[in-house]
């Protein structure tokens, strides 16, 4: 702070130690007060008589200031001084030649300088005074009294200094002031009383009150209520204190929202030390709260995920370690099952192949190696069909293309061979019925499954049993027939005059050897029925002509068991062997008839039923229990043994017409209920075609068996 009240000290401007301020009438400070660095007072003298000039001068230096000054005359040597110099003060002359003090104050004015101005002059008066002070200047000397001159200057200096150092604070205060305004951060002037005096824009924004709201208002105004007493005491104790406090407030908006801001409050202390006022700086922090907050919870989530896929992870580990351990025990599970599968297939008494789609072999079984005399290893690889020189039935050789297990491959189907013959490794044969399935992978025939079985011994049977019945049929049948015949030839004649005894014997004797000659052809006709390869003489006929074959056929039967045979057909036309469905409904009717009471009907019937002939005989005999409707189609399993055997029955009838009928592809059965009679039933196939197998018609001729 500049003061000339009490000396000339202003700052950097020093009294000349030729010139005492004594000879200014100026108060000195003490001789041994410190001298101040000598800065010369700058001063522009505006005079055009020089001598007056020297004479201000002299008065000034007298009063001890330093300086240096510069004489402008002319308004142009003002300007060019003005440009060129900076001056603590100008004393100019009321009266100059061709313009005036006043000029020149204007023109300083108007070039915006400002600085002390003081118009020294002859005489003025007093509108002219008062025309300088209003336009601007700082005092005016007359020059009668220039003794005045020093203490005007050091009070016009010094009142500019002051002036110039106010301006300079109030711009400072300005900018302060701006600056809080214009501030970010909300802020807040509190007096000790912690009444608000004081608030800038960011504060209304934050708030949401105006200035006007505020000032004048504690700030509990803001209370949001989340915080307890104890907090605001606390702050309140810092502040008081003369302590800074910050911390984390949550306020309250005009609009009743919630925010949270971060504050600080400082106190302000007088020259004294005494607090006066506190300024708070508050920022709001909500966006960040929430932002730490959201990233809190995003941290949260991350380490839940985290946890999650840990979890996951974890989980999925073990998963995978059981299903690891799940799937070592499936395959341990499939070795056993394999080795398993293999005992099983070894342990099988046919021989097994398993050939890749070129007929490589790939798996072969004991039982089959050893058929073929091979060590399984020897057999793994090989092409099978070149290998075991594969042949027909009818010992041709079988080129690949005939093979079933080449069609297998070739075509994915099943195929069935029977009779084939193969050879062994050393150069023997066999014959073999074999099966081969095409194995399928992946929708695609990835090779064939083989099943032989070596018949060779069956064969050697059925050959065996194929002879035995030639020769039964030959040497037991035909002299069986000729005692038949002779006996009845005996019999039949009456010339002979035999006693009453010779006629019973003759007649037992006929009886049994009828007996014995329908046994022998049943075993026969049963045996020849047994083979699997019966070949049935098919032909079409119509169902009404087999049954009334079989009417006329049975009819002296019927006739002599006082039965009464009564048919009906519709028409049915099938593609049957007739002979063999001629002896099935003889068969049938020859037990009717056999069992029915005396006087009843024995009624036979065909007719079309879906895709079927059905063959019916209807009896009104004692019936069949339910537990004997199966088994006596089955050889000699009679319903009763005793009764069967006075009824003359042989025990193969109804097994016969049952291979009849199977061979036929169709089925029998009986419908039946004790004491209301018996129904036979039987069904062939529609429309099968067939071929007359060469001893069929040599059995049709046959004179013991009509019946086939
Ligand atoms: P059998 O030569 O003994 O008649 P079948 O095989 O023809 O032999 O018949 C087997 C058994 O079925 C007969 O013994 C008889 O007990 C019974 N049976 C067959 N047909 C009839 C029928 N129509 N009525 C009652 N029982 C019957």
């Amino acid at each position: 702070m500049l003061t000339f009240s009490r000396g000339l000290e202003t700052p950097g401007i020093a009294m000349r130690s030729n010139l005492t301020p004594a000879d200014a009438g100026l108060k000195t400070e003490p001789a041994e007060a410190p001298v101040q660095p000598v800065r010369r007072l700058r001063i522009m003298m505006i005079e055009n008589d020089r001598a007056d000039a020297a004479l201000a001068l002299r008065e000034v230096r007298r009063a001890g200031f330093a300086f240096q000054a510069d004489i402008v005359q002319t308004q142009k040597e003002l300007n060019r001084r003005l440009d060129l110099d900076s001056y603590d003060v100008i004393l100019s002359d009321y009266r100059l030649e061709g313009w005036t003090g006043i000029d020149a104050l204007a023109q300083v004015r108007q070039r915006g300088i400002d600085i002390p101005f003081i118009m020294v002059t002859g005489s003025l008066g007093e509108e002219s005074a008062v025309e300088c002070m209003r336009q601007g200047a700082s005092d005016y000397i007359v020059k009668e009294h220039l003794s005045r001159l020093p203490l005007a200057l050091a009070r016009a200096v010094e009142e500019n200094s002051v002036r110039k150092a106010r301006v300079r604070a109030e711009a400072v205060l300005r900018l302060t002031l701006e600056a809080l305004q214009a501030a970010a951060n909300g802020i807040v002037i509190a007096d000790r009383s912690g009444t608000i005096v004081w608030v800038n824009a960011a504060c209304g924004a934050l708030t949401g009150y105006s200035p006007d709201e505020l000032i004048g208002h504690n700030p509990r105004i803001f209370k949001s209520g989340r915080h307890d007493e104890s907090f605001y005491r606390e702050l309140w104790t810092t502040i008081t204190n003369g302590g800074v406090w910050r911390g984390e407030v949550v306020n309250r908006r005009k609009n009743g929202s919630l925010y949270t801001e971060e504050m600080t409050i400082t106190s302000v202390r007088d020259a004294h030390g005494g607090i006066t006022n506190f300024i708070a700086v508050k920022q709001d922090i909500t966006e960040r709260k929430q932002t730490e907050d959201q990233i809190r919870e995003w941290n949260a989530r991350l380490e839940q995920r985290v946890a999650e896929r840990t979890a996951e992870l974890a989980r999925a580990n073990l998963k995978l370690e059981s299903e690891v351990v799940e799937r070592k025990m499936a395959e341990e599970a499939l070795d056993r099952l394999q080795q398993q599968s293999v005992l099983i297939l070894n342990a099988a008494a046919d021989g097994i192949f398993r050939v890749d789609l070129d007929g490589k072999c790939q798996f072969v079984n004991h039982a089959a190696a050893h058929m073929l005399g091979y060590e399984p290893g020897d057999l793994i690889g090989q092409h099978l069909h070149t290998l075991i020189r594969h042949r027909l039935p009818d010992g041709l050789p079988c080129s690949w293309d005939e093979c079933g297990i080449h069609q297998a491959l070739a075509l994915g189907v099943s195929r069935k061979s029977e009779g084939h013959i193969v050879q062994r490794k050393d150069g023997t044969s066999f014959i073999v019925d074999e099966s081969i399935t095409p194995v399928s992978e992946k929708d695609q025939v990835a090779g064939a499954v083989i099943m032989f079985r070596d018949v060779s011994k069956q064969k050697a049977m059925e050959k065996m049993k194929d002879e035995f019945v030639s020769v039964v049929s030959h040497e037991l049948r035909t002299p069986l027939t000729a005692i038949r015949a002779a006996l009845g030839l005996l019999a039949a004649d009456d010339t002979a005059g035999r006693p009453a005894r010779a006629r019973r014997l003759l007649e037992i004797a006929i009886n049994n050897a009828k007996r014995l000659v329908h046994l022998v052809n049943d075993i026969l006709d049963d045996a020849r029925l047994d083979s699997a390869h019966v070949s049935l003489a098919r032909r079409v006929c119509t169902a009404a002509e087999l049954i009334q074959q079989a009417v006329d056929l049975m009819r002296p039967m019927a006739e002599s068991a006082n039965v009464r045979l009564k048919a009906e057909a519709g028409p049915v036309e099938l593609t049957v062997d007739p002979d063999a469905i001629l002896q099935t409904l003889t068969n049938l009717l020859s037990n009717a008839i056999k069992f029915s009471p005396r006087g009843s009907i024995v009624c036979v019937e065909a007719r079309q039923e879906e895709e079927n002939g059905v063959f019916r005989v209807i009896d009104q005999g004692p019936g069949i229990p339910p537990e004997k409707q199966q088994t006596i189609f089955r050889r000699f399993q009679p319903v009763d043994a005793s009764d069967s055997r006075r009824r003359g029955g042989t025990g193969l009838g109804l097994s016969i017409c049952r291979r009849i009928v199977r061979h036929h592809g169709g089925g029998i059965w009986v419908e039946s209920r004790p004491g209301r009679g018996s129904t036979f039933v039987f069904t062939v196939p529609l429309g099968q075609p067939g071929t007359e197998p060469p001893d069929r018609r040599r059995r049709k001729d046959d004179d013991v068996s009509p019946f086939y």
